[in-house]
């Protein structure tokens, strides 16, 4: 998609600290972050948000829960704990168009909203 921030990050036409890459999914270090590990996990293919969010991408969704895990197990964090937050749309706080799963850890989380 023309003018996405991450698609252009995919298509490496901007560049970013890379964690892991499949045909489907990139995760790559936050640029702002929020916490000492910040990452954030991406469908390669452009979805907005979570509200465009189809039955075929279904699979694809696991797929990425399944990367976090990975992801949290090669920064040392899967039995200590993180957290995983999709923003979505205006209220939700979603500043970026293309769906974005972000992975949190490496200090105590507190702030809980739910
Ligand atoms: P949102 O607020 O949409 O849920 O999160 C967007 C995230 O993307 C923010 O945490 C922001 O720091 C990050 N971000 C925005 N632009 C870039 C960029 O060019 N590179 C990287 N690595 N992260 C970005
Ligand atoms: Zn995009």
């Amino acid at each position: 998609m023309e003018n996405c921030i991450f698609c252009k990050i995919i298509k490496g036409e901007i560049p970013s600290t890379k964690v892991y890459e499949d045909d489907e999914i990139l995760a790559f270090k936050d640029i702002q972050p929020a916490a000492p590990i910040h990452i954030l996990v991406i469908p390669k293919k452009h979805i907005p948000s979570l509200v465009q969010l189809e039955k075929e991408d279904e699979i694809l969704v696991g797929k990425i829960y399944t990367v976090i895990n990975k992801i949290a197990e090669e920064q040392g964090v899967l039995n200590k704990g993180y957290r995983v937050i999709v923003n979505c749309g205006k209220d939700g706080g979603q500043e970026v168009g293309h769906l974005h799963f972000h992975l949190l850890a490496g200090k105590s989380l507190g702030e809980k909203i739910v």
